[in-house]
Parts: C-alpha cells; sequence; structure tokens
C-alpha cells in the first residue's frame, strides 16, 4: 500500500495502539485545559509513557485528577475512533496542520476520537475508547517551562 501519510508518529516501532489512542485523549484534553498545544515530544510504550507539553508551571494535584476524570470519561463513553482520508484544504478546516512536512503529500489522514479529538496522524489506533482501559498519571514533572506528564493505563 502506497504510504502517503508520512506524519506525526513519535518512535513509531515502540507503538502500543492502546496507548497511543491513550494519548491523543490526553492531548486534546491538555489543550482544553491550559490551551498548551499538543505534546512537542512524546515517547510511547506499553507499560508507560510520557509527553512533554509547554507550559509555564507544574500542574496541581486538583489538575491532575481533573486531567485523569476526562481522559477516563472519555474511555468509558466509547467513542468510535476512526480514520479520515481528507484533502489538506479540508483537513485544515478541522485540525493544524503546521507540523506536517510540506511534501507529505496532498492527502492527509486524520484520526478522529468521537467528535472529541482531530489529529493527522499515521499510527495505528484502537476501534473505540473504551478498549484502551483505565488511564493513570504517574507523575508530572516541570522545569524551564517544560511539563512532563508520565502515564500508564491499566
Ligand atoms: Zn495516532
Amino acid at each position: 500500500m502506497e504510504n502517503n501519510t508520512n506524519q506525526i508518529v513519535p518512535n513509531r516501532k515502540e507503538h502500543d495502539p492502546h496507548m497511543h489512542s491513550a494519548e491523543h485523549i490526553l492531548n486534546q484534553t491538555m489543550v482544553r485545559m491550559f490551551q498548551c498545544g499538543r505534546a512537542f515530544s512524546a515517547h510511547i510504550e506499553k507499560k508507560k509513557s510520557k509527553c512533554d507539553y509547554h507550559l509555564e508551571r507544574n500542574l496541581t494535584i486538583e489538575e491532575i485528577s481533573r486531567i485523569e476524570g476526562t481522559v477516563n470519561d472519555i474511555i468509558k463513553s466509547d467513542l468510535p475512533i476512526r480514520e479520515k482520508f481528507l484533502s489538506r484544504e479540508e483537513a485544515e478546516k478541522v485540525v493544524s496542520l503546521s507540523k506536517l512536512p510540506q511534501d507529505a503529500g496532498n492527502t492527509v489522514r486524520i484520526i478522529f476520537i468521537g467528535d472529541y479529538d482531530a489529529c493527522p496522524c499515521s499510527g495505528i489506533h484502537a476501534s473505540s475508547t473504551r478498549e484502551i482501559g483505565e488511564f493513570k498519571i504517574i507523575s508530572s514533572d516541570w522545569a524551564h517551562d517544560i511539563l512532563r506528564i508520565r502515564f500508564k493505563i491499566q
């Protein structure tokens, strides 16, 4: 199959579909709660993962539990996770393509998690959020305006 969807997938080899789907939900949750943008760096593994965000402070205990609650609400809602292939023009109406290389082609694969999240991605995902399991934040560390969230699913 032709691969014209070479998009944003950190460390694809260690790709775990459930963890990676949780990463999409976490990113959208961070965007909505802190307007901080999606993780600029991520390391996704089966057992535990980490995502780095540009944020000017660390999270409070309350915020950590609010993030967990929101992510788990989305998971329990059993939202479908679907891919759609859109033209760049169509895609730009629903997502930012600023991180896509200019030569990524005219068709963009967008991953939709219900109506909660849309993100260009070429990775492998769960088919619905309920498959993911329970999302748990292990820690949040902050230094030099970078917030690192470590998390697992259980
Ligand atoms: Zn993805």
